[in-house]
């Protein structure tokens, strides 16, 4: 690819909301270059992302797609949610356009030390993670990908000087968009859990992770690799990868298993060489099995990329967690509320459902993405929530189904977070908590997750 963008043609595809689409418009722009931006959605929708750009010479195209933006065009930047077979891009290809992506410009043009993270579930949480500990040692290291940051908010000539690392967040539309160009090289990299999603987009389960697996497809022989040894899809990533592989999990692992683990007072080892090093502590800020298995993956990351055990230990035990996982809202009348909207597929909303011991009214259901909404029944049935409050979405009728074979009581479908919310104000009583933990995509009823975190947060912060 070209690093010199002046008067280049460039055709930003999908503008979107989350900053990928503005941050590649500022860039191509402010290097010179004649930038399209086109999206399928209108002005009005897209009124913000459209106001970021305003001091910026691009021409818009909105509401639709006008082909020759794509033929003519010497670079179209794609947006993850575009489907590769989208007969613009193939348009594009007609013309001799490159079809890249904010991600792969950056790569181009990176030389800093990259920890890449992928998988289904965690990724937000652990990369969070590996950059609260990074930020006090490098000052300078950022965080970007699908973590709603772009990282060409942060590129600059001056900051490609930095030696501080960058820790990228993946997903696998991501990934699918950088196979076959040799531009991701991570120093480390670790795929969290491979789990039902997508299914929607993706034909099949083997093809979703065949795309996860694009994350160590052009990592060096000397690079770690850290895969799930409780995941499905472990041995297969395993056997496709040509680097160092390592290993971690929730529980005690063999002697002869190189890896971190999680011994049964609750503290994290790395295991390699015979030899045992501490590298979490029993005692950590954020809630949940599951996060805890997040900052044992963090920890791992972090000490194959060199930093040491107590500043790792020391570090991941102050941190905060993040908002809309399993997030602190408030306490009132002794009644603790808890926003876990980031929970968008059943297994998700399982693990927070067994996260908690005290009694629990739980808000759960959305929008289906051909899920198996299985796993999180399972979990209900075996911690039984003090109320199953249900929201509106062709989820919930899947939930529903499955919750009455089981005999298992619940309220609504409810079609406003108000309505749940206010019954359940009702009814709570001292020493419970509440959770929103969805299950389920949020379109309809919400923007997006952050959407619909965020709505719950101000209805809880309002009783
Ligand atoms: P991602 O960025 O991969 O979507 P997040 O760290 O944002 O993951 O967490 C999203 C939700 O997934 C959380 O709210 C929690 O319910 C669930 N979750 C997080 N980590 C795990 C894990 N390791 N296993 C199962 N569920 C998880």
């Amino acid at each position: 690819m070209v690093n010199n963008y002046a008067k280049k043609k460039i055709t930003i595809m999908g503008l979107g909301l989350h900053g990928g689409g503005s941050a590649s418009a500022r860039f191509f722009a402010e290097e010179g270059a004649e930038v399209t931006v086109t999206d399928l959605r209108n002005k009005e929708i897209l009124d913000k992302s459209i106001k970021d750009l305003s001091d910026l010479n691009i021409k818009f195209v909105l509401g639709h797609h006008d082909e020759q933006d794509f033929f003519n065009a010497d670079i179209v930047i794609k947006n993850p949610a575009v489907k590769p077979d989208s007969p613009f891009l193939k348009a594009a290809l007609k013309g001799g356009a490159l079809i890249e992506t904010d991600i792969s410009t950056f790569l181009h043009l990176n030389s800093r030390p990259i920890i890449a993270v992928t998988g289904s579930k965690g990724k937000s949480t652990t990369v969070s993670a590996i950059y609260h500990v990074l930020k006090s040692i490098y000052p300078e290291t950022n965080l970007g990908g699908n973590i709603t940051v772009s990282p060409l908010t942060f590129y600059s000539e001056e900051n490609n000087k930095s030696d501080a690392p960058v820790i990228l967040e993946l997903s696998s539309w991501q990934l699918a968009d950088l196979a076959n160009k040799n531009l991701l090289h991570p120093t480390v990299s670790a795929i969290t859990n491979i789990m039902h999603d997508h299914q929607d987009r993706y034909h099949s389960m083997d093809n979703y992770a065949a795309d996860k697996a694009i994350i160590f497809e052009a990592q060096k022989e000397s690079a770690p690799l850290l895969l799930n040894a409780d995941s499905e899809y472990t041995e297969y990533f395993a056997e496709k990868a040509d680097c160092p592989i390592f290993f971690f999990s929730s529980k005690p692992i063999n002697k002869d298993v190189e890896g971190a683990f999680i011994d049964n007072n609750g503290c994290g080892w790395w295991q390699e060489n015979n030899e045992t090093t501490k590298i979490l502590n029993s005692e950590n800020t954020v809630t949940g099995s599951h996060n805890k298995i997040n900052l044992l993956t963090a920890a791992a990351i972090l000490f194959k990329f060199g930093i040491s055990p107590e500043q790792i230990r020391i570090k991941l035990s102050e941190f905060p967690g993040i908002a809309h996982r399993l997030e602190f809202v408030r306490e009132k009348n002794s009644i603790k509320w808890y926003n876990d909207s980031a929970a968008t597929i059943p297994e998700a909303a399982a693990a927070a459902v067994e996260s908690f011991s005290e009694p629990m009214h739980l808000i759960t259901g959305g929008t289906d993405k051909e899920l198996d909404f299985s796993p999180l029944i399972e979990s209900i049935k075996k911690n039984r929530p003090a109320s199953i409050n249900l929201l509106e979405g062709t989820g919930t009728e899947k939930i529903i189904t499955l919750l009455q074979e089981k005999n298992l009581d619940f309220n609504g479908p409810y079609n406003s977070l108000d309505k749940a919310i206010e019954k359940i104000a009702i009814k709570a009583k001292s020493n419970q908590i509440v959770l929103l933990s969805p299950g389920c995509a949020s379109f309809g009823m919400f923007k997006n997750e952050f959407d619909r975190g965020n709505k719950f947060k101000a209805l809880v912060n309002n009783l």
